[in-house]
């Protein structure tokens, strides 16, 4: 269980994040939607500590953590893992490495067994006959597909997604798709930043939609997509429908 408190966030004077709460049961998949500059970005990057929260707590396995404070944050980065739309893989390591090195030589894990864990998580992404392949052998999906598997190799409580996709060409976007719905039938917890609607529609349990930087409703996707109670959710989901 994952819960968001009244999180705030800052860049330099203007304040980009007015208080976001929400929250989470293991398992759940929530699609994270809103208008370009809304925040989306910063409410992931502020989870994983990427940016300082300047109010906020966040509330994991029932113990709060205080956001604002930078050290204790740490604690619950550890329990999540994030993937961008740049997937930024290590160009000079093979696909197996990129995915190993950080459980091994940050966590300290046994070497046997982060070997075994990195096999079966590329194997999940479709991607089991390019263990010794480099970056720069692969597609773009095929590397986003890594840097999935590179994520989860951290074996986070929360997998947060920004817009993977969106980097992609098209015809590379539903291999990532189909892999993300992969995850979900494994029931990976995840939040999903992403404009690609009707994946979000068919794959979310819950959709909250936010704008200038806070979470203005939420609710399952059907209502969301269908029938928001809100003029603003309405007039974004009307306009890109
Ligand atoms: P998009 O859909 O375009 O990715 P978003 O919802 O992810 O948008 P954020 O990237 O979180 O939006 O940005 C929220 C606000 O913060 C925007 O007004 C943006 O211009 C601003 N912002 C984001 N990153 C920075 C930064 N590094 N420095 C200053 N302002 C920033
Ligand atoms: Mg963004």
């Amino acid at each position: 269980h994952l819960a968001v408190n009244a999180l705030r966030a800052s860049y330099g004077p203007i304040e980009v994040l007015k208080g976001v709460s929400f929250s989470m049961e293991k398992g759940e998949i929530i699609g994270l939607v809103g208008p370009s500059g809304s925040g989306k970005s910063t409410v992931l990057r502020t989870l994983v500590g990427l940016t300082q929260a300047t109010a906020g707590s966040v509330t994991i396995h029932e113990k709060s953590i205080d956001y604002s404070s930078g050290a204790s944050v740490r604690d619950a980065r550890d329990q999540m893992a994030i993937v961008f739309q740049q997937y930024n893989l290590f160009q000079n390591m093979s696909v197996l490495k990129n995915v190993t090195v950080a459980p091994e030589k940050i966590k300290k894990r046994p070497k046997q067994e982060v070997r075994a864990q990195a096999e079966k998580l590329l194997a999940m992404v479709g991607l089991a006959d390019k263990l010794s392949a480099y970056p720069d052998q692969l597609s773009g999906g095929q590397q986003q597909r890594v840097a999935i598997a590179r994520a989860l190799a951290l074996k986070p409580e929360i997998l947060l997604l920004d817009e993977v996709t969106s980097a992609l060409d098209p015809e590379l976007v539903n291999e990532v798709l189909d892999t993300i719905r992969r995850l979900a039938s494994e029931g990976i917890t995840m939040i999903l930043v992403s404009h690609e609607m009707s994946f979000i529609r068919e794959v979310a349990d819950k959709v909250i939609f936010m704008d200038e930087g806070e979470v203005i409703e939420e609710g399952p996707p059907k209502q969301m997509f269908d029938a928001p109670n809100t003029e603003r959710a309405r007039n974004f989901f009307g306009k890109i429908l």
